[in-house]
């Protein structure tokens, strides 16, 4: 389907998704958000986002028949924003190939939104900064500020505020998705009432993380957000494990969940581990990624 009267020209971006190798909370705002610190990594999993320009409409298509196609869908969200924020004439068919599983701690979405802005500035030959990307970025999601660069970052604040960390050196990473979403404001709800928490020295990770080296760095991971998904879904801590116990260096669950992620120096050891979780009764879908700069 197209209403387009004309079609100009055409520019296809990845939109990658990322892991977590750290997430902490560090308190809640009077507005409500919440206060972050996360060492973001970017993998080479990734959805597809096609645009082409239009005299004036503004229409999505998704293969995934389960996303929204409207105003909610964070592709269109970044199209309207950015053709605002630069006064862009015309509008925008976007395609979206959607691999990333959604609602799956991810942060999919926000890779989608970030790759249409950089889809426009390539498309409208904008001479905009990643900087001034991240300005239209920060309005539209806590995590799609660090989509617009991706590779390893420092983000704090409530996601806006990013330091460059090296990249990490090629490391092999297993996601593994069990088939349920899960409600990121759920789980920073539910966040909110627990006391007594344990907190990840992000800090004392960042400086290991430096010596790219994963026996170093693994004793420090950590995602406080754990406390709240793993105690719902207990399933999370059995992948956590059996990733461990089948040849892993390191697992955790990303951002609010419920994807664990492994990460394994040796990728025919990463290989193995994911025919061995394939083999489990039916209970998740699984990537072979690596991190990506
Ligand atoms: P994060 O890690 O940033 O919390 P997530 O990976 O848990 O994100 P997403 O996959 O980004 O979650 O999507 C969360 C919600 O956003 C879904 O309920 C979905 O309906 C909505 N959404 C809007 N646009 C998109 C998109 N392009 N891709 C995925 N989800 C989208």
């Amino acid at each position: 389907m197209t209403t387009l009267k004309q079609v100009k020209e055409k520019v296809t971006e990845k939109a990658r998704a990322k892991i977590n190798i750290g997430l902490d909370i560090k308190g809640k705002r009077p507005d409500g958000y919440h206060e972050v610190c996360m060492i973001m990594q970017t993998v080479s999993l990734y959805d597809t986002v096609t645009l082409e320009k239009t005299e004036g409409e503004m229409i999505l298509e998704c293969d995934d028949p389960y996303l929204p196609t409207d105003e909610n869908n964070l592709c269109l969200k970044a199209a309207v924003a950015i053709k605002k924020k630069y006064e862009l004439p015309g509008g925008y068919k976007i395609s979206l190939k959607k691999r990333i599983p959604v609602a799956a701690g991810l942060a999919g979405g926000s890779a989608d939104a970030a790759a249409v802005l950089r889809a426009v500035r390539k498309l409208e030959g904008l001479r905009l900064t990643d900087r001034d990307l991240c300005r239209v970025a920060k309005t539209l999601g806590a995590d799609v500020s660090f989509c617009v660069r991706g590779g390893t970052a420092l983000s704090e604040g409530i996601g806006e505020l990013l330091t460059p960390l090296p990249d990490m050196e090629e490391v092999s990473v297993l996601l593994v998705n069990p088939d349920f979403p899960v409600s990121t404001a759920e789980v920073y709800k539910a966040y909110d009432e627990l006391s007594d928490i344990v907190h990840p020295d992000i800090n004392l990770l960042t400086d290991k993380l430096i010596s790219n080296d994963i026996t170093e760095f693994a004793p420090y991971m950590g995602n406080v957000l754990e406390n709240v998904t793993i105690p719902m879904h207990p399933e999370i801590q059995f992948i956590k494990d059996f990733l461990n116990e089948n040849g892993a260096d390191a697992s955790l669950m990303s951002g609010s969940g419920p994807t664990v992620f492994g990460l394994f120096r040796d990728p025919e050891k990463m290989e193995e581990c994911k025919k061995k979780v394939k083999e489990l009764d039916g209970i998740a879908t699984v990537f072979s990624t690596v991190v990506s700069p």
